[in-house]
């Protein structure tokens, strides 16, 4: 049977409507679109998908499984490779992993997996699906830094193997990036991020909120008075970074994390909570990545006109595709090629303006991409009241200075080996902790070979 070229499209919220709401943007295939699209994959023998996903999740199996309306064994077999697969269907950069090198793309639409993993995990959750199978426990402590897709997917898989798992986090909320950063219109929380670590916490895995390690307890009293046998550090990279340009310290300019952390986890957003937000008509997103994007449609959705402004073009923007198209489609205007060179302040120490440089590319640099350059004379202002800064972000120190003999390298992430084994003895480590701020999936896959190699450390010791 020929293959139909293009994929089953999905339903989403017309654009103009969702400009002015936080609900789910995008709708998810039902079951009949779910089978359709499910027909465009080959079952591949070698299926490249497979390798193109971080956790290796056995994408043609389970896609075999939607195709026979075996929706609960579909669900099965994406529980074997991961514990959050509502949020990874909604939030991986599919276009670069599985969809990217699937066969089915070289002539035509890849198979739509990443929508398709969505519909079986909300499918799964819609008619309670049970995944927690049989576990043996054995009684061996192991704590977990963080609640993040690292440490979630590090606790899940060991509480699988039996250990007893606690997660440390220093919010009253868990998730991390997926409840403080990640927007409601992309990620719901109460209906997909707690459902799915609700799932976790029913493997047996507890997780004690408003614990910083470093501050409440430290990694060496873990293990010397509280009895762990092994850590995983997945606190993350959550300190955001700033140019330095003159203005910055101006009231009106924030960093996309702190804007987002407002509004997603204090709840800005909703009139019933007294979490104070200042957003203002005018604003300009510094950025081109997932953050950017987010923290630009949060404020258009709370009223302003938004710019992005980034100092490389189109081609370069590290933001998913879909993100761009979607934040097009809603009225983010994007100030391509541009770079903020001073943030103007009233007389009252408020944002009034910024003043941007156009910008050409001129020869790649170390990453590869094309370095942007100064055109000289092309600085003009934009009327802006509120700039929000969004250049990435670093890991805190606290954990490092708090903890003797653990390597840092000098953008302060933790070293670790292949295996996710520290410079210290039982402490593991993955996730935007050990890269940099990276991907949710990659933070899980980090996570799981962590756990992989503590079970074999502790098996070897203590089991
Ligand atoms: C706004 C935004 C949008 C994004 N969009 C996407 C996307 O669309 N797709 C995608 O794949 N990736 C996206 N990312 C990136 C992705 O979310 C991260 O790469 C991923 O969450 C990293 O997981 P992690 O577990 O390493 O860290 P985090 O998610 O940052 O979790 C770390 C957790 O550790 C906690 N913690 C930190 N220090 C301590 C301490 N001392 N004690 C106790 N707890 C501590 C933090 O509070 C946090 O809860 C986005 C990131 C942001 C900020
Ligand atoms: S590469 Fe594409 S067609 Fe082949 S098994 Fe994977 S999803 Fe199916």
């Amino acid at each position: 049977m020929a293959i139909n070229p293009v994929k089953v499209p999905v339903r989403e919220q017309e654009a103009k409507v969702r400009a002015t709401n936080f609900e789910e943007v995008c709708y998810g295939y039902n079951a009949e679109e779910a089978m359709e699209e499910a027909k465009r994959c080959l079952n591949c023998k070698n299926p490249k998908c497979v390798q193109g996903c971080p956790v290796s999740i056995s994408i043609p199996e389970f896609i075999q499984e939607v195709k026979a309306g075996e929706f609960e064994k579909a669900a099965k077999v994406i529980a074997k490779s991961s514990s959050l697969p509502a949020v990874c269907g909604r939030v991986c950069p599919q276009e670069t992993q599985c969809e990217g090198v699937c066969v089915v793309g070289i002539k035509g639409d890849p198979v739509s997996i990443g929508k398709l993993e969505r519909f079986v995990a909300d499918w799964s959750r819609e008619n309670n699906i049970d995944l927690t199978g049989d576990i043996e426990k054995n009684g061996i402590k192991v704590g977990i830094v963080g609640s993040g897709p690292a440490g979630l997917a590090c606790a899940g898989d060991l509480a699988k193997l039996g250990y007893d798992v606690t997660v440390f986090e220093a919010f009253h909320e868990s998730g991390g990036v997926l409840t403080y950063g990640i927007p409601e219109f992309r990620l719901p929380k109460e209906k997909v991020v707690n459902y799915e670590i609700d799932s976790i916490r029913k493997l047996g895995v507890k997780i004690e909120n408003n614990v910083i390690v470093g501050r409440t307890i430290t990694i060496d009293e873990m293990i010397e008075e509280e009895g762990f046998k092994a850590v995983f550090i997945g606190s993350g990279a959550g300190l955001p970074s700033f140019m330095g340009i003159p203005g910055e310290n101006a009231n009106g300019v924030l960093s996309a994390n702190e804007f987002l952390t407002r509004v997603n986890l204090m709840k800005a957003y909703i009139d019933d909570y007294d979490t104070p937000i200042r957003v203002g008509k005018h604003v300009a997103v510094v950025g081109g990545g997932n953050v950017a994007m987010d923290a630009a449609r949060t404020a258009l959705r709370l009223g302003a006109d938004t710019h992005i402004v980034y100092r490389r073009s189109e081609e370069e923007l590290p933001a998913r595709v879909e993100e761009v198209h979607h934040a097009k489609e809603e009225g983010i205007i994007f100030d391509l090629l541009t770079n903020p060179k001073e943030i103007h302040v009233d007389e009252n120490g408020n944002v009034c303006g910024l003043t941007c440089v156009k910008m050409e590319l001129g020869e790649p640099d170390d990453s590869g991409r094309r370095r942007p350059v100064e055109v000289p004379g092309s600085e003009f202002r934009i009327d802006v009241d509120m700039v929000i800064m969004s250049l990435g972000t670093k890991p805190n120190p606290l954990i490092a200075s708090t903890t003797p003999g653990l390597d840092v390298d000098k953008r302060r992430c933790i070293v670790a080996d292949e295996d996710g084994l520290t410079s210290l003895e039982g402490i593991y480590a993955g996730g935007d902790t050990v890269t940099g701020a990276a991907t949710v999936i990659s933070a899980m896959g980090a996570g799981r070979v962590a756990a992989a190699a503590m079970h074999k450390y502790l098996k070897e010791k203590y089991l």
